[in-house]
């Protein structure tokens, strides 16, 4: 059987919408979920859906979630528990711990066209905040940090694409962009308004608290 896209579009099928795990090609006309809306395999254009419980509900939440920010179950579980205590809403605290990931502010500043191209650049050192080298995609940011591209490291194709491409998306309000010196700041952390990941966060609550 032939495998139509990348695997990874495979997770946005089954989920039924795009989880925007690809870059430039989630915003192309080649994107699987544009062109094929059903689930993937070999009985997915013939597949019933079956009324989902309440429980099933909150798993695919949790489940489009991970697979997001692209996230092991133990971690994104660590996380949730971080959340819980922490004070305020859970569910806004997890998209806050999330959202504060540096890989996750690599390819929202624009350094990056997907999260995982994110990661893969964090990990290979390509990456200072506060002026000290950082290869750490879970590393949380804080307020007032300074993310930015080592000198070595601006005249990557992968890095530069993305900038270009970058121009055309808006930069979250919460990161003050400025492209010319390969720079970030967080200006603030961000509130559930302004991070527009299509999730109902209080699901993925509701199933840890089962
Ligand atoms: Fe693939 Fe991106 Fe479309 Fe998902 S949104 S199916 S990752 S191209």
């Amino acid at each position: 059987m032939g495998m139509h896209g990348a695997p990874v579009c495979r997770l946005c099928r089954r989920e039924g919408e795009k989880l925007y795990l690809k870059g430039d090609r989630c915003y192309s006309r080649k994107c699987s979920v544009e062109r094929r809306q059903y689930a993937p395999g070999q009985h997915g254009p013939n597949e019933r859906q079956p009324k989902m419980t309440n429980y099933g509900i909150q798993l695919r939440e949790k489940q489009k979630t991970r697979r997001i920010y692209g996230l092991r179950e133990r971690q994104f579980r660590n996380y949730v528990e971080e959340a819980e205590r922490q004070h305020g809403v859970t569910g806004e605290n997890l998209l806050r711990i999330l959202e504060t990931r540096l890989d996750n502010v690599v390819y929202r500043a624009g350094f990056a066209s997907s999260r995982s191209q994110a990661r893969q650049l964090v990990n290979h050192c390509h990456f200072k905040v506060n002026g000290r080298r950082v290869n750490i995609p879970s590393f949380l940011v804080k307020q007032g940090d300074i993310v930015e591209v080592t000198a070595n490291s601006r005249n990557i194709p992968a890095i530069m694409s993305a900038l270009e491409s970058a121009g055309a998306k808006a930069t979250p309000g919460w990161l003050k962009l400025d492209a010319n010196a390969f720079k970030a700041q967080v200006d603030a952390l961000p509130t559930r308004d302004d991070i527009d990941t299509d999730v109902q966060e209080s699901l993925i609550v509701e199933f840890y608290s089962r």
